[in-house]
C-alpha cells in the first residue's frame, strides 16, 4: 500500500506554534530525530531551528502532543480502544517482577525487572541493543539518552534518574551503529513519541525497534530546581555522595551515610511545568509497563502486547525473573488506578481551561 503523503508544512506552523509556544511540548526529541535535514536541535529540552526550515511536515506527523488521536493509537497497537473499565489501558497479564541476579538488584531502582529482561533479551540475542538513560559523568544523576549494547553498559544505566532523558534522541545512534534489534525504554510520553513514529511508517527509525519497555511516570523534575536548588542547596547535601533515589510516598534519598526522607510537596515545585499537560501515567501504549507503585524491591509489571508476553515469559522461564500475583498487591493496584485517573482529569482540566 502507498503511503499517503505527509502535508508539507512548515515546523513553525505547527510545532513551534501549537506545541513550543503552548507550554505542551514534551521534549521528547522525536521532531529533532526525525527531521531528515537536521533542523532542528533540543535546546532546554525544547525543539529549535538551527537551519531553515524546508517544509516538509514530517516533525508534525512524529510529535506525540501535536494532532495526537488516543483512538487512532490504542487501534495501532491493540486493534481497539480501551474499555471504559480499563482505567489504565489495555493489558494482558499483571504481574509483580524480581531480578534473581544480585549485580542487578543492587543498582535497580525497584525490582530490577526492567534490567532484567534487557539482559535476558541481549543474552539470547532478540536484541542486539537497548536505548536507555545514562548518566552524565559530571552531574551525579542528570540523565542522559544512551545505546546500551552490552550486559555492563545495561547495568550501568539502571535505577532511575527523576530528571528528563530525551531516549528518541538515542535512535540516531541505533541507525548509525547499523543496529536492527533494539528495545526501547522511556517514559510515556516517549513511548508514544515511538508509536507516532511508527503510525507515521518512518521505517528507518522504527524497524529496528523490536520492543518497547515504558515506564509509569508522574512527573519528572527540572535538573536545577531538583538536584541543584533542593537536594545541594537546601538540604545540604553533596550531589556526587547520593546513591540512589527513589520515591515511595516521599522522596527517599540515600547517601553514603545516611537515608533522608522528605515530603513530595517539598520537590512539587521543581516538576516541569510540561508535564502537566500529561495524561498517561502507566505507559499504556508500551509492550510492557513497569513501575514501583509503593513496592519494596519489586517491580509492578503490566504485559499489554502479545510480543511484550513472549519476551516476558521467556525471560521468567529462562530463570532471569521471578514473579509474584499481583492480585494480591492491593495498595499498588489502588494507586496504579488513582495515579491513572488523576493524570486524566489534569488532561480534562486542561482541555476545558484551553477551550474557555
Ligand atoms: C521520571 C520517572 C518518574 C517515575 N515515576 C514513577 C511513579 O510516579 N510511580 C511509579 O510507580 N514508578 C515511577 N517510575 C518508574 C520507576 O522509577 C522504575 O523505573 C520502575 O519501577 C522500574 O523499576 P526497575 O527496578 O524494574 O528498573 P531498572 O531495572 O532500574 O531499570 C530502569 C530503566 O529505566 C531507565 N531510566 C532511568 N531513568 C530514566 C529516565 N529519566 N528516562 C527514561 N529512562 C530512564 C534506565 O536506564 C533503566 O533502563 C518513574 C520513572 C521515571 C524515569
Ligand atoms: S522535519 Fe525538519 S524540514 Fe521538515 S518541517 Fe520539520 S523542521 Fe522543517
Ligand atoms: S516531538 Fe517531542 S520535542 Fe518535538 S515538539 Fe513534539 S513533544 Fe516537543
Ligand atoms: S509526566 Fe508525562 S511528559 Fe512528564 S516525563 Fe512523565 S510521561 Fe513525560
Amino acid at each position: 500500500m502507498n503511503q499517503v503523503p505527509f502535508p508539507k508544512t512548515s515546523f513553525e506552523d505547527t510545532l513551534a506554534k501549537r506545541v513550543v509556544d503552548t507550554g505542551n511540548c514534551a521534549g521528547c526529541g522525536a521532531c529533532v530525530v526525525t527531521c531528515p535535514f537536521s533542523c532542528l536541535e533540543l535546546i532546554d529540552e525544547k525543539p529549535s531551528l538551527v537551519k531553515n526550515c524546508q517544509v516538509c511536515g514530517i516533525c508534525a506527523q512524529t510529535c506525540p502532543r501535536y494532532d495526537w488521536s488516543w483512538p487512532k493509537a490504542e487501534h495501532f497497537v491493540f486493534g481497539r480502544e480501551k474499555k471504559v473499565d480499563e482505567d489504565f489501558g489495555v493489558y494482558r497479564d499483571l504481574v509483580v517482577v524480581q531480578s534473581t541476579d544480585d549485580s542487578v538488584l543492587k543498582v535497580c531502582q525497584d525490582g530490577g525487572g526492567v534490567t532484567g529482561i534487557l539482559l535476558f533479551a541481549l543474552k539470547e540475542d532478540l536484541i542486539d541493543a537497548a536505548v536507555v538513560a545514562g548518566t552524565s559523568n559530571d552531574r551525579p544523576f542528570m540523565p542522559l539518552p544512551k545505546l546500551a549494547t552490552t550486559p555492563a553498559e545495561i547495568l550501568k544505566c539502571a535505577g532511575t534518574k527523576y530528571c528528563y532523558s530525551p531516549n528518541v534522541l538515542a535512535l540516531s545512534e541505533v541507525s548509525k551503529q547499523k543496529k536492527e534489534k533494539v528495545a526501547f525504554v522511556g517514559t510515556p510520553c516517549q513511548i508514544h513519541a515511538v508509536r507516532k513514529m511508527q503510525m507515521a511508517g518512518l521505517k528507518k527509525h522504527t524497524s529496528p525497534i523490536k520492543y518497547l519497555v515504558g515506564l509509569m511516570c508522574s512527573e519528572c523534575f527540572t535538573y536545577k530546581g531538583l538536584m541543584e536548588d533542593y537536594v545541594h542547596d537546601r538540604l545540604g547535601v553533596k550531589l556526587n555522595s547520593v546513591k540512589k533515589m527513589n520515591i515511595k510516598g516521599k522522596l527517599l534519598i540515600t547517601t553514603d551515610s545516611e537515608v533522608k526522607a522528605v515530603p513530595l510537596a517539598e520537590v512539587k515545585p521543581y516538576a516541569r511545568r510540561n508535564c502537566s499537560y500529561c495524561h498517561d501515567f502507566s505507559s499504556e501504549l508500551a509492550d510492557i509497563s513497569a513501575g514501583g507503585l509503593g513496592l519494596d524491591a519489586w517491580t509492578f509489571t503490566m504485559i499489554r502486547t502479545e510480543i511484550g508476553e513472549e519476551l516476558f515469559f521467556k525471560a521468567k522461564d529462562s530463570g532471569f525473573i521471578k514473579t509474584r500475583d499481583a492480585k494480591q498487591e492491593t495498595n499498588a493496584l489502588s494507586l496504579l488506578c488513582k495515579l491513572s485517573k488523576k493524570k486524566k482529569q489534569v488532561q480534562q482540566q486542561g482541555e476545558s481551561r484551553s477551550q474557555s
